[in-house]
């Protein structure tokens, strides 16, 4: 099926994206890597009046690192992340997230602030930003508003951003000397969406893993100890779906939790 008729527009700065998000509201919707967008036209989940495709807008793609963050611009393709020196130094847990999301082909489209904008429950990118306690930028016609990771996951496919609003990037906080990340998930194949997932950082303060897939959103434990986060598995609540059983997600969490949190003791 095709998508159904939209009207198209190309602005070629945030200031233009902003004035026609904020014309057309609810109507709009932003066209960024469109590897989810353009399937939602197709099979008629979503049908905007308008797509406003942010492809131009050089300033939102990017790596930047300072001596206090890494920020990743909202249009950074995946592929970006997976072959960039700088995220493979500072931020080695999205490193080790990016083969796991999807295939070449669709990393090589997909960005980064689609896959968080999108909030996809089973999706990497959204759980490295908890478990690291990135910041993300959003930008509205009154100016810019931070919104911390942990309350811009709001439920299935929803998130912060409010209609006229634009995921602008990221600030991921530099890891200290000392802490350590390890990531793992289970596919029924390599690239699928994972099955149950986890992302986990370790520093001073303590240990906390995202866990991605058992939910409505990507879900975080804390603790001070490895065995102190895998008591609290327990309490992830995940639902049964098309693919596994609401059991089987937890056992797979527990597993899956034992053999990526080994990596950080
Ligand atoms: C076969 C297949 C397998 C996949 N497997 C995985 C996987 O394993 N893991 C995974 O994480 N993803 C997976 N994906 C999704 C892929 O990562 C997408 O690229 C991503 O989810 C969306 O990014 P995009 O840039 O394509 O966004 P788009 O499709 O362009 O947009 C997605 C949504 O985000 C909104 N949006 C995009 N950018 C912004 C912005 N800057 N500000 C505000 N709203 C914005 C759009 O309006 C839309 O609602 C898969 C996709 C396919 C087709």
């Amino acid at each position: 099926m095709k998508a159904p008729r939209f009207a198209y527009a190309r602005p070629a700065s945030v200031a233009e994206a902003l004035a026609l998000l904020d014309r057309h509201k609810d109507d709009a919707r932003v066209l960024a890597g469109g590897q989810s967008l353009v399937p939602m036209l197709n099979f008629r989940v979503a049908a905007p009046k308008v797509l406003v495709d942010i492809n131009r807008i050089a300033a939102l793609s990017g790596v930047k690192v300072t001596k206090s963050h890494a920020r990743i611009g909202a249009l950074t393709r995946h592929v970006e992340l997976e072959r960039s020196p700088e995220i493979a130094k500072h931020l080695p847990l999205v490193a080790a997230a990016m083969p796991h999301i999807a295939h070449p082909a669709i990393r090589n489209r997909g960005t980064f602030g689609g896959s968080c904008a999108l909030a996809d429950p089973a999706a990497e990118l959204p759980a490295c930003a908890l478990a690291l306690e990135a910041t993300f930028v959003v930008a509205g016609k009154k100016g810019e508003r931070r919104v911390a990771a942990r309350d811009f996951f709001k439920g299935l496919y929803a998130t912060a951003l409010k209609p006229g609003e634009l995921l602008v990037a990221a600030e991921f906080p530099l890891p200290r000397p000392g802490d350590r990340s390890a990531f793992g998930e289970l596919a029924r194949r390599h690239g699928d969406y994972a099955m149950v997932g986890v992302a986990a950082h370790g520093s001073a303060k303590g240990l906390r893993a995202a866990f991605f897939g058992v939910g409505d959103r990507p879900e975080i434990i804390e603790a001070d100890t490895v065995g102190g986060v895998l008591s609290k598995v327990e309490t992830l609540a995940p639902r049964s779906d098309l693919h596994a059983s609401a059991e089987t997600r937890l056992h797979l969490a527990k597993v899956l939790a034992g053999r990526v949190l080994k990596n950080l003791a």
